[in-house]
């Protein structure tokens, strides 16, 4: 029996979603020690989590005998606290990728399109893809949104368009003038998802306004995380922000227990925790000036970033990477981006940067 043949064309056609190895993985193929890993492939955060949110996880244990709140009334409060909205504005999430798919379900279906920049966020076509909706990629400017090619391949069918800012895994950050130019003129039959990711990477002046262009586009959805700068990623939790009527559908198709109790509790004391933000941003800038300058030395081209991972260009991309994984290093190969001669590396602690930068020092010497 082939079973994949009663599965519609369009689910059989997706690729699946290639994650970073897990150090735990390496270690069992090569045979390597565990702690001699480093992993700077998934752009977690290298601080860990934050000693408020682990605290909250330690007290919310004694309740996960019993279903989490499905409403996350209090986390929501934490929310609308921080960014000024109201509750029903609110989708929680089983992390950010979680309302991506809660978007697409509630708003794509066969017969209707997606728009999405190419080297984008491999998410976007992947829960497009899984709607049976056509997905429309659309060539990059720079490795960046080209707005003006995405505004034109705008028609009457489309209904979401996803746009990641800063990207990844190419970094790229797009104006926060053009990018309100762009919603300003894109017509009110097109959702779109505004994925704000590494947001708190950003500094002030280059963050968007996305917050307030929600009372001014009732067709935005914003998409936050939990799993970046939070330190949060194995727990889980992201939202998205939008018009409550938005909201209110996608409401529709979301689990109702979809963010567990303890993802919960420490999101509640995460989101408060601006120190812990506060230092993960700085130790972001200076890993990222590490990482960098470490690249140009070694006569590297890379691709300025905004985010908390950085992609530079080698040719073989896919040796170097089996090299640096010999080496216990982990990072990513993005062919899967159309980028198959790139790598991306997250910016890890000094020492683990310190350590990437000499394993590829190392390679570059042996002659790749
Ligand atoms: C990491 C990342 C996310 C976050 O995914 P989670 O499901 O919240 O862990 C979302 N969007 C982009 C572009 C990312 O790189």
């Amino acid at each position: 029996m082939n079973f994949a043949e009663f599965a519609p064309d369009y689910i059989r056609s997706i690729a699946p979603y290639q994650p970073g190895k897990p150090i735990s993985e390496l270690a069992r193929e090569l045979g390597l020690d565990e702690a001699n890993i480093i992993k700077l492939a998934s752009n977690e955060n290298p601080l860990g989590i934050s000693p408020l949110a682990k605290q909250a996880i330690a007290d919310a244990m004694a309740e996960a005998a019993l279903y989490p709140d499905g409403n996350a009334f209090e986390l929501k409060q934490v929310i609308c606290a921080k960014f000024g909205v109201s509750a029903a504005q609110i989708v929680p999430g089983n992390g950010s990728n979680d309302v991506l798919e809660i978007a697409a379900r509630a708003f794509l279906a066969p017969g209707v399109e997606a728009v999405y920049s190419q080297h984008a966020f491999a998410v976007y076509p992947l829960v497009t893809q899984a709607t049976g909706a056509s997905g429309i990629s659309v060539p990059a400017k720079n490795f960046g949104h080209d707005l003006h090619e995405m505004r034109a391949a705008v028609t009457t069918k489309t209904r979401v368009l996803f746009i990641a800012n800063p990207n990844n895994p190419t970094g790229t950050l797009l104006e926060k003038l053009a990018l309100h130019d762009f919603l300003r003129d894109l017509p009110e039959h097109v959702l779109v998802v505004l994925d704000e990711a590494y947001d708190e990477y950003l500094p002030d002046d280059k963050k968007s306004d996305s917050i307030a262009w929600l009372r001014e586009f009732d067709n935005l959805i914003v998409t936050r995380t939990l799993s970046k700068a939070y330190g949060l990623a194995g727990l889980r939790v992201g939202f998205a922000l939008a018009h409550p009527a938005v909201a209110d559908m996608m409401n529709r198709v979301r689990q109702p227990f979809n963010v567990n109790s303890l993802a919960q509790a420490a999101a509640i004391a995460a989101l408060k925790d601006d120190d812990f933000v506060r230092r993960s941003r700085d130790l972001n800038d200076a890993g990222m000036r590490q990482i960098t300058d470490g690249l140009s030395q070694l006569g590297l081209r890379y691709i300025p970033s905004f985010g908390n991972f950085v992609s530079f260009y080698v040719a073989n991309a896919a040796a170097v990477n089996q090299k640096l994984l010999q080496r216990g290093v982990i990072v990513r190969p993005i062919f899967a981006y159309e980028m198959p001669d790139w790598l991306r590396v997250s910016i890890g602690l000094p020492q683990e940067n310190a350590r990437f930068l000499e394993a590829m020092q190392a390679i570059l010497a042996e002659g790749n």
